[in-house]
């Protein structure tokens, strides 16, 4: 099977033996571009503002999905690198199955001001309480260290 053929029996399942080469490339975009800028510049988010019905956006987007608008340049606001965490897990095994020397609690983080959430890795004083609707702020990269990626948030921690 090549990746020319399609598939139509989905109780046939393929398989591929050797190497696949599998090279993607995953631009930011627009907005993402201009949000991870910013960030290596400063110490606070970008986010944009729905001309119509309002909804701040986090991560920035440049249409508005509800009202299917554009989002204008003039409505791009700073919002604080701060949150609220909605849901957490604590991972003890890393991707390979292996048991960590450390787990690492990941969180989705409401960001303040915003309508938005976004992933990232919590540090607490206390690892084993419950994290539900703890405030936190993201710690960056030294400025002068920073990429303008993601990798420029390095965790977020309580507040
Ligand atoms: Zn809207």
């Amino acid at each position: 099977m090549t990746f020319t053929e399609k598939q139509t029996d989905p109780t046939a399942p393929t398989h591929w033996r050797g190497n696949m080469q599998a090279d993607y490339l995953y631009p930011n975009g627009v907005a993402g571009d201009k949000f991870f800028k910013h960030l290596k510049n400063n110490d606070n988010f970008l986010a944009t503002v729905c001309p119509d019905c309002e909804k701040i956006f986090f991560p920035p987007r440049l249409y508005c999905e509800d009202c299917f608008v554009e989002i204008p340049g003039e409505n791009w606001i700073e919002v604080p690198a701060t949150g609220t965490v909605r849901l957490f897990t604590t991972a003890t095994i890393n991707a390979h199955g292996k048991k960590m020397e450390t787990s690492k609690t990941i969180g989705l983080i409401d960001i303040d001001k915003t309508d938005g959430a976004m992933l990232g890795i919590i540090k607490s004083s206390e690892m084993d309480k419950d994290l539900l609707g703890l405030k936190v702020k993201a710690i960056l990269r030294p400025r002068e260290q920073r990429e303008g990626t993601i990798k420029d948030i390095l965790y977020f921690e309580e507040i």
